[in-house]
C-alpha cells in the first residue's frame, strides 16, 4: 500500500483494539499460480490514528452544521443503487449554509 490512509478497512478493525503494537494484513486467496499471498499493512497504527482523528473531526464539523455532499463520480453513480439516498441529483439545489464548508471535498 503506497498510502496507508487510503486503506480504511484494516484501520477500522484496528480502531477496535487499544493496543499500539498491532500487525494487520490482507490475505489474497489466489487460485492462479501465484497462490495465496499475505499483504501486510505495516502502518496500520498510523492509519488507525488518522482514521479516528478524521472521524472525530467530521463529527465536530457536522455538529457545527457542515454538509455531507455525495462524493461519487461518473459512471459509478449511473449504476449505484443508493443514488436516491445520497440525493446526488438534488445536491446542486441544496447549497450549504453560509460559512459552512462541506465535508469530503467540493461538491463538483
Ligand atoms: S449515486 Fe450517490 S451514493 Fe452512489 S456512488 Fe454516486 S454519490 Fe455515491
Amino acid at each position: 500500500m503506497k498510502d496507508p490512509t487510503e486503506d480504511t478497512q484494516l484501520a477500522f478493525y484496528a480502531a477496535l483494539v487499544t493496543d499500539d503494537t498491532l500487525r494487520a494484513a490482507y490475505v489474497n486467496v489466489g487460485e492462479k499460480a501465484s497462490g495465496t499471498q499475505t499483504v501486510e499493512q505495516p502502518a496500520v497504527v498510523e492509519a488507525r490514528d488518522a482514521l479516528v482523528a478524521g472521524i472525530i473531526e467530521d463529527f465536530r464539523r457536522i455538529g457545527q452544521g457542515a454538509t455531507l455532499p455525495p462524493l461519487g463520480e461518473g459512471a459509478v453513480c449511473d449504476y449505484c443503487t443508493a443514488r436516491g439516498l445520497c440525493r446526488k441529483d438534488f445536491w446542486d439545489e441544496a447549497a450549504p449554509p453560509p460559512g459552512v464548508e462541506p465535508i469530503g471535498g467540493s461538491t463538483q
